[in-house]
């Protein structure tokens, strides 16, 4: 595939003309709705409190500076520092980051971590810069805003286009800043330099943990069940090892390279080991026997019985939503359904585990690795995976039991469970002056 190729792929479908930001926005009113929020309730939780755009002048390889631009948003702070990743990507704007850092918000409050909300991002292709371009990148986007970092201010970590290595050179950067070791200042970071047991994989064990939850509910039996993954990247991947293991027939997965196919169950293992040394899914269908989809998106619309679209936002919209035939779809990404899709989903009687407490697994053991970089003390794997599935299996019983109770969706029910909490403690707080 070449790069123009990889380019349109990437790109493909994003529709522009959806805001990720408005509807995360829709999300929140139809759940203030049910609370019956006063306005001044509203005016105090819903928008981002803190927005910054900044220009980063890097030094490429061949001696040109090249002038990127970075965002970071902190969302709200009331239940404790601004907690969100950093996304590294070609498509990155300021009405997605802020709609990535208002869903933190309340993830975090739906599992019960003691963070606010926060995202960044930097507009660029990290595939198309050398890693020494990558490094000076990274450590510009961390000073520019060094003042606004800090483990009890804001801790970033991980998200597309960004890895623990990026996270090592946030962490050095800023320890350099304050002439302290402050590994506290970021997740998502490699065992060796204070990461956690368990992080790699924590948005994918989570989302299996939900999907568990939610096939007991639904009375679907796992190991009889079809699975379909969109994106390969580390929450797509290990949710369909994950499953895999569990006993689930991952048959479909896909990637930039395209969607691959194959209605006996693909082996998942070799799928890994097809990986090793590579970027992309392309060529697996000839080593694997596997179908290549005609249109990467068909792969949505498959008689499955779990979809778990694990790559951008806005990839079920009210497009193609009537044509989703899959019993249960676990939200691996970020937005992935947007507001007017939902609405048709709903009709459908499709069970959506809502991305606010589907993916919360990664910021629940990131949440862990802060605790543990502060203690300077640090748990075994399995202590981790225990805290992990007691606090995911409690955030999705809150969840189902509200649904319920009100009868809405998951995902207003979602939004219901975690504004309770923030503006509980908001009001609790007060204004200050
Ligand atoms: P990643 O960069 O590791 O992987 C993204 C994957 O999606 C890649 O395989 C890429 O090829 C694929 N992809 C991109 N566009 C695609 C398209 N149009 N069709 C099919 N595949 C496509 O990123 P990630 O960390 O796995 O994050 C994926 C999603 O999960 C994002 O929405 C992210 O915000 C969300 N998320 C990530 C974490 C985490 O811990 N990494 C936690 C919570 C939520």
């Amino acid at each position: 595939m070449t790069e123009k190729e990889l380019d349109a792929v990437t790109t493909q479908n994003i529709d522009p003309s959806i805001s990720a930001f408005e509807n995360a926005l829709k999300q929140f009113d139809a759940a203030a709705k049910v609370l019956n929020l006063t306005p001044d309730q509203i005016a105090v939780i819903k928008a981002p409190r803190r927005v910054m755009e900044v220009q980063l002048p890097v030094r490429m390889d061949d001696g040109s500076i090249h002038v990127f631009t970075g965002y970071r948003v902190q969302h709200n702070t009331t239940r404790g520092p601004a907690k969100g990743g950093v996304r590294f990507h070609q498509g990155v704007n300021l009405d997605e980051v802020k709609a990535l850092a208002f869903w933190m918000t309340y993830k975090c409050a739906v599992v019960n971590v003691p963070f606010g909300g926060g995202k960044g991002g930097v507009i660029c292709d990290p595939s198309k810069i050398s890693k020494g371009e990558l490094e000076r990148l990274a450590r510009r986007y961390f000073a520019e805003m060094v003042d606004m970092f800090g483990p009890d201010r804001d801790v970033p970590a991980p998200d597309v286009g960004t890895n623990p290595q990026i996270m090592s050179w946030f962490m050095d950067t800023y320890s350099m800043h304050y002439r302290e070791y402050l590994p506290a200042v970021v997740t998502g970071k490699p065992l060796e330099l204070g990461g956690s047991e368990g992080r790699t994989e924590a948005t994918a064990q989570g989302i299996v943990h939900t999907i568990r939850e939610a096939a007991s509910h639904l009375k679907i039996d796992l190991k009889r069940s079809t699975v379909a993954v969109q994106g390969f990247g580390n929450v797509g991947s290990y949710s369909a090892k994950i499953l895999h293991n569990e006993g689930c027939k991952v048959v479909a997965i896909s990637d930039v390279s395209g969607a691959y196919y194959n209605e006996g169950g693909i082996d998942i293992p070799a799928v890994f080991n097809y990986m090793k040394g590579r970027r992309l899914l392309e060529g697996v269908d000839k080593g694997l026997k596997l179908q290549k989809m005609k249109n990467a998106m068909e792969l949505l619309e498959l008689p499955v019985d779990i979809l778990v679209p694990a790559a951008l936002e806005n990839q079920i919209t009210s497009k193609n939503a009537g044509r989703i035939k899959a019993k249960m779809i676990a939200e691996g990404a970020n937005g992935p359904v947007t507001f007017d899709a939902d609405k048709i989903l709903d009709e459908k009687r499709i069970f959506t585990i809502p991305d606010i407490l589907c993916n919360s697994g990664g910021v629940t053991v990131s949440y862990l690795e802060w605790v543990q970089n502060r203690m300077g003390y640090y748990w075994s794997n399995e202590r981790i995976q225990e805290d992990l599935s007691r606090l995911m299996k409690d955030a999705f019983k809150a969840v189902l039991d509200t649904s319920l109770q009100y009868k809405v969706s998951m995902r207003v029910a979602a939004f219901v469970v975690a504004i309770q909490r923030v503006t509980r403690v908001a009001e609790m707080r007060g204004l200050y002056a």
